[in-house]
């Protein structure tokens, strides 16, 4: 890591990159892989941002690792697809083109000159069943990434949360979940165990945590690690305060660190990455949908220093064509004091048989095996009439033991150690259930009737749960009529409840196809660019499936470099 004061820290670069995310990392490396000069400052003390607590899948649509494996997909499927998503199909048509044209060759790119590699997710599916809609091939995952190559710079990675990893260090992936679980179930699963946990007791002899990196931890080992055999400098603990401005365009910046400040002139230009706003409350307050939830799972370095330091030299940021503003995860409180944290229901237990979640009337208001973000959004819609922020998530404590419940793991057996008043309550019926999570008794108890006729049934009158290929990936096969609806019977009961935050936003900078930002005019800001989540979107509020932000930060990251390059297409 290059020191401040040394003699040697750069007083000019062609490039300057501003956050150490899967964006700022992607467009460091591109500029590197193009011959350019390249700086990055991270205000954090850690690589990684975001990126490296996310699940690290990439939304990649008609890309070559899923075709060699054996699954069809096309550009033009998922135009189709995005368009109807979409209110008005030709707002920011133009970048998804290039996302579309361009994404595979760029992720073929990567890796064809750096350690940024990727795998088929195979069986993924996109998040509505509409016209275009892929089930397979149309989602990558990072390849683990062993973090014991980065030597002394592993400290420098920031972790996963707490929550995603057992024995207080070990990452383990969605496919190690059932194995652990099921260990003494099959010779194949007690040896896949016991590698695992023999190799997490080796590493914590050196490490301060296991180095096998899985998802988004993996995504930025190996960002950081193709940096580092390029000796691209990375600046940590060094924050972006301002931009300079001569002659009409961005000449560098103004960096400030342990309260000293200083600038430096970029030739080529300057790369925001930052992250995005999600953790300005001004910000959040003028451009998510209002009331704004205050929770967000992004970084917490993430202000929107990149979008305000651009906002002040006139840059455009996308407004309300972004529906909501951000993309949401329904989360549940973890522990407490300097321990508390918020666990996002991704896919692990919403969509399993025998869960339903409620508002305060009771009443179910979602299908619960819908994606994360249309969970959310079904929550602000059902907020309207009747309180359902938090929600409730209610199932049988077998439920648990056997699937796990947010932070609570599948086997647990003692539940009523994680009792906690307003977040998790167990009680042996209905009504004291209720009663302990403030929801109407008489709502509740006709809500699990009515779903225990529909998991006779198999069909969802109310609200089609296990109709979607999504509902039924996340479901359980075996369970019959419906994967995805199972009876709740005797008890005893368990209810989690589960507020709105963000776990990325979706308006940001307006740019044109090459990354650099727009004015209010529409015009590109000479020497300006930006990626990640410092750009709008590309999605314009829609969430279309898994990976749809890293896809387009690395594709836009990319695109960045090569512009600043001078080169305009994939080489
Ligand atoms: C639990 C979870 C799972 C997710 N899973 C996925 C997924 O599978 N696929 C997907 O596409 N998305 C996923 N996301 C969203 C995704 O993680 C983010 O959208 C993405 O990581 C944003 O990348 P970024 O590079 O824009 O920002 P980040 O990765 O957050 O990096 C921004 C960096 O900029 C730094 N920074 C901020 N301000 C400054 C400043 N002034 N000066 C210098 N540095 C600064 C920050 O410290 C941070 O390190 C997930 C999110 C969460 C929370």
């Amino acid at each position: 890591m290059m020191e401040w004061q040394s003699a040697q820290f750069p007083r000019e670069v062609d490039l300057l990159v501003i956050g150490a995310g899967a964006g700022g990392m992607a467009a460091a490396l591109a500029a590197s892989l193009q011959g350019l000069d390249v700086l990055i400052c991270e205000k954090d003390a850690q690589v990684g941002g975001t990126t490296a607590t996310s699940a690290g899948t990439l939304w990649i649509p008609g890309n070559r690792q899923s075709r060699e494996a054996g699954f069809s997909d096309s550009a033009d499927a998922a135009r189709r697809y995005m368009d109807g998503l979409l209110a008005d199909p030709e707002l920011g048509r133009e970048l998804r083109e290039v996302y579309l044209a361009q994404g595979p060759d760029i992720i073929d790119w990567f890796k064809q000159r750096s350690e940024v590699r990727f795998r088929p997710s195979g069986k993924h599916p996109d998040y509505q069943d509409r016209d275009g809609a892929a089930v397979s091939g149309r989602a990558l995952a990072p390849e683990p990434f062993d973090g014991r190559l980065l030597g002394p710079a592993f400290k420098d990675v920031r972790p996963p949360i707490p929550e995603f990893m057992v024995f207080s260090g070990m990452m383990v992936g969605k496919d190690d979940i059932p194995r652990l679980v099921n260990r003494f179930a099959s010779p194949a699963n007690f040896l896949h165990a016991a590698r695992l946990f023999l190799r997490f007791v080796v590493d914590r002899l050196c490490y301060p945590r296991g180095t096998r990196l899985m998802m988004g931890n993996a995504l930025v080992g190996r960002l950081y690690y193709s940096l580092l055999q390029r000796r691209v400098p990375v600046l940590l603990r060094t924050q972006l305060k301002s931009l300079i401005v001569e002659e009409g365009q961005v000449a560098g910046a103004l960096l400030s660190r342990a309260g000293q400040t200083r600038s430096i002139r970029a030739r080529r230009g300057v790369v925001l990455a930052t992250g995005g706003f999600s953790r300005s409350t001004p910000l959040r307050d003028v451009f998510m949908r209002a009331p704004v939830p205050p929770d967000s799972m992004a970084a917490p370095g993430n202000q929107g220093e990149g979008v305000t330091a651009a906002m002040q030299i006139g840059a455009q940021v996308s407004g309300p064509t972004h529906g909501t503003g951000a993309f949401w995860a329904p989360v549940s409180r973890t522990g407490s004091g300097q321990w508390a944290g918020l666990f996002p229901h991704l896919v692990l237990d919403r969509a399993k048989p025998g869960l339903i979640a409620v508002n305060a009337a009771g009443r179910r208001f979602v299908n619960e095996a819908d994606s994360y973000h249309h969970f959310v959004e079904a929550m602000f819609d059902s907020d309207r009439t009747v309180p359902t922020i938090p929600a409730w998530l209610v199932c049988e404590a077998s439920f648990v033991r056997r699937w796990g419940l947010g932070a609570i793991h599948p086997g647990t057996r003692d539940l009523a150690a994680h009792r906690r008043a307003g977040c998790f309550v167990v009680e042996a019926s209905l009504e004291a259930l209720a009663g302990a999570a403030r929801v109407d008794t008489q709502g509740l108890k006709a809500t699990v009737a009515r779903h225990n006729g529909f998991a006779q049934t198999g069909i969802d009158e109310d609200f089609g749960k296990g109709r979607s290929e999504l509902n039924r990936f996340n479901g359980d096969p075996a369970h019959k009529p419906n994967p995805c609806i199972g009876h709740i019977g005797d008890g005893p009961y368990c209810a989690m409840a589960v507020w709105p935050a963000d776990i990325a936003c979706s308006s940001g900078l307006e740019t044109d196809v090459h990354a650099r930002v727009l004015d209010k005019q529409g015009e590109p800001i000479a020497g300006l660019y930006a990626c990640g989540n410092d750009l709008a979107s590309i999605m314009r509020g829609t969430y279309p499936g898994p990976g749809t932000t890293l896809g387009p930060a690395l594709v836009f990251g990319y695109l960045a470099a090569q512009h600043a390059a001078g080169r305009t297409r994939a080489a």
